[in-house]
C-alpha cells in the first residue's frame, strides 16, 4: 500500500486533505516563508533578551545548511531531530545508533554545534538513553508532562479524539513537582516537555483566536511556576506567524511573575545542572541550635533557607517562608539541624535524587531522628516503573515543600530565578520539498512498521 491511500484509509479523506492544505499554506518552495516564520519566534524572544531551541531533522538541515547558520549567528541554538523524520520506537537499537550518528556528522559537516536530541513525534526509547550519553549529548527533551488547561467538554467529541490520541503517542506524565525538573541518566541530562504544544491547540482542537492558545500556555506558565519547575514549550515554526501573539502573551505572562523566571535555551539549562550537580552543602553544629553552613558552589547557585534565623547572614526576599542567602559560609540558628536525615534502611537511590534536587541529607541510625528537621523512611525507595517514579518522587519532594521545617537547600534554577521557561521548536521541513521528500524518507527506513499498526497510528508524517 503506498503512503497516501495508507493515510487516505487510516485519517480519512477530509483530514488528509486539511493537512494537504496546512501544508501549502504554511511552507513555500523557497525558503522564505519558513524564515519568517523562524524570525517570527526568535523577534519575539528578542525583546527579552532570549533566544529559541530548534530541533531539526539532519537531512532538513542538509538542505537548508546556511539558513540554520543564520540562526546560529542569532544565537539560536539549532540541536538534533534524528537523521530523517522517523519514528525511532519502529527502529532497532543499532539503527537508532546509526542514524544518530549519521546526524551528528550532517551537523559536522556544515559546522553546526549541536547539543541536544529530540525524537520525532517525541518517539523516545529505552535504548536511545545509553546511545545518546555514548554520542555526548548533553541533553535530550522529550519526555512529555501533560497540564490539564483545555476543558475538553466544551470541544467536539472527533477533536478530543484527536488530542487525546496526541496524549498516548507521547506517553504523557502528569504534572508534578518533580515531573517539571530535568534530572540525569549518567551524563545525559533529560529536560521534560509540557503539553499541550501547539499542534494539539491549533491543529487537534481547532483553536484558532490568538488569546485562546496564549491563555492554555499561561495558564501552563502559572502552573509549572508554582511548583518552580521549567515549561518547555514546543512551537513548531511553521506555525511560528499563526501563533505569534499567543507567543507575546506567553512571554509577557512570564516576565510578570512576582520572582524571576529564566528564559534560557536547552543548552544553558543543560549547562547550568551540570554545574549545578557538584554543589554540596556541609552543615555542622557550632553551639546548640547554631549551625555553620558551607556551601560548596558557584556563585549562580540559588541558596535557601526557611523557617530559621538566619541573623548577620545577607539574604534577600523570596517567598513568605524563605529567603535567599547571599553568603556561602554562615550561621543560621534553628533547633534541629537544616537538613534531611535519612534512615539506614532507605536505599541509595532516593539519596541520589534528594541530592540532585538540591537537599542535604545525611544518613542517621536509628534513634537520632529528632535531632533533624527532617527524617526520612523510604525503604520501598521510588518504585521501578516510570510511572510509579514520577510519582513517588513527586509526592517525596511535595511533603519536604509542606513540611514547614527548617531546612537549607539550592533551589533549582540560577542567579535568583524562580522557574524557566524554554521556547524550542521542531523544524520539521523548511520548504514544500522538505515536506514531501520527508514521506519518502520515512517510507524507505520504517512505514512497514507502521503498516502493521506497531503504535496504532496513522502515518505520522501526514498527522502532523
Ligand atoms: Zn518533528
Amino acid at each position: 500500500m503506498n503512503l497516501v491511500s495508507f493515510s487516505i484509509k487510516t485519517k480519512g479523506l477530509r483530514n488528509f486533505l486539511r493537512r494537504l492544505w496546512t501544508v501549502f499554506s504554511r511552507f513555500g518552495f523557497s525558503e522564505t516563508r519558513a524564515r519568517r516564520s523562524l524570525t517570527a519566534i526568535v523577534e519575539a524572544l528578542q525583546s527579552y533578551q532570549a533566544a529559541p531551541t530548534f530541533y531539526i531533522p539532519a537531512v532538513v538541515l542538509r538542505r537548508h545548511p546556511v539558513l540554520m547558520q543564520t540562526m546560529v549567528r542569532n544565537n539560536v541554538e539549532i540541536s538534533i531531530h534524528g537523521y530523517f523524520h522517523n519514528d525511532y520506537r519502529s527502529l532497532h537499537e543499532k539503527e537508532q545508533y546509526l542514524q544518530t550518528r549519521q546526524a551528528i556528522t550532517i551537523f559536522d559537516d556544515v559546522h553546526i554545534p549541536w547539543q541536544g536530541f529530540r525524537n520525532p513525534y517525541l518517539g523516545w526509547t529505552e535504548e536511545l538513553l545509553p546511545i545518546l550519553n555514548r554520542l555526548g549529548f548533553a541533553y535530550e527533551s522529550n519526555e512529555t508532562v501533560h497540564h490539564d488547561v483545555v476543558d475538553l467538554s466544551q470541544i467536539p467529541l472527533p477533536l478530543q479524539e484527536g488530542y487525546q490520541k496526541s496524549l498516548a503517542l507521547y506517553r504523557a506524565l502528569p504534572a508534578n513537582t518533580s515531573t517539571l525538573l530535568p534530572h540525569f541518566e549518567g551524563a545525559l541530562l533529560r529536560i521534560p516537555l509540557s503539553i499541550p504544544d501547539d499542534e494539539m491547540l491549533v491543529d487537534r482542537l481547532r483553536m484558532t483566536r490568538p488569546n485562546q492558545v496564549g491563555g492554555a500556555w499561561s495558564d501552563v506558565m502559572q502552573r509549572v511556576y508554582d511548583l518552580e519547575g521549567i515549561y518547555t514549550l514546543n512551537l513548531h515554526p511553521e506555525r511560528g506567524v499563526l501563533c505569534r501573539q499567543a507567543l507575546s502573551m506567553l512571554l509577557a505572562f512570564a516576565h510578570s511573575l512576582p520572582l524571576p523566571v529564566w528564559f534560557a535555551r536547552l543548552e544553558e539549562v543543560a549547562r547550568w545542572w551540570k554545574e549545578r550537580r557538584a554543589f554540596r552543602l556541609d552543615i555542622q553544629e557550632q553551639a546548640h541550635g547554631c549551625w555553620h553552613i558551607v556551601a560548596t558552589c558557584t556563585a549562580r547557585a540559588t541558596l535557601l533557607a526557611r523557617y530559621l534565623d538566619a541573623g548577620q547572614t545577607a539574604t534577600q526576599p523570596w517567598t513568605d517562608s524563605h529567603v535567599r542567602v547571599l553568603a556561602q559560609d554562615f550561621l543560621v540558628r534553628a533547633p534541629t539541624c537544616p537538613c534531611i536525615a535519612v534512615s539506614a534502611r532507605t536505599p541509595c537511590e532516593v539519596v541520589d535524587f534528594l541530592g540532585e534536587m538540591g537537599y542535604p541529607t545525611r544518613l542517621i541510625p536509628e534513634g537520632e531522628a529528632g535531632h533533624y528537621a527532617y527524617y526520612l523512611d523510604m525503604p520501598e525507595g521510588l518504585g521501578t516503573s516510570r510511572a510509579e517514579q514520577a510519582q513517588k518522587c513527586g509526592q517525596l519532594l511535595e511533603q519536604i515543600k509542606q513540611s514547614n521545617t527548617p531546612l537549607v537547600y539550592f533551589g533549582p534554577w540560577p542567579d535568583g530565578h524562580y522557574a524557566a521557561l524554554s521556547i524550542t521548536g521542531d523544524i520539521d521541513s523548511v520548504t514544500i520539498q522538505d515536506f514531501f521528500l520527508r514521506i519518502l524518507e520515512v517510507s524507505r527506513t520504517g512505514i512497514k512498521l507502521f503498516e502493521r499498526g506497531l503504535t496504532g497510528q496513522q502515518n505520522p508524517n501526514l498527522a502532523q
